[in-house]
């Protein structure tokens, strides 16, 4: 996808949420006819899926 932004050295290791990676699995998945996969979690829902992603881990 030739995307590059974690330009800055402190900012390589970690997501910056810039939300370039949703931009471009929108624009190729809908190219191809598929859905996007990639689904941007706010607020009560992107912490729900954080304890989820963490149950997961623990297991
Ligand atoms: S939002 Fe996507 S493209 Fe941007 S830094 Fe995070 S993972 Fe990478």
């Amino acid at each position: 996808m030739r995307l590059n932004p974690r330009n800055i050295k402190r900012m390589m290791f970690a997501c910056v949420q810039c939300g370039q990676c949703l931009t471009a699995c929108d624009t190729t998945q809908t190219d191809q006819g598929r859905t996007p996969t990639l689904e941007w979690k706010v607020g009560l829902d992107a912490v729900r899926e954080t304890m989820r992603q963490r149950r997961e881990e623990q297991r």
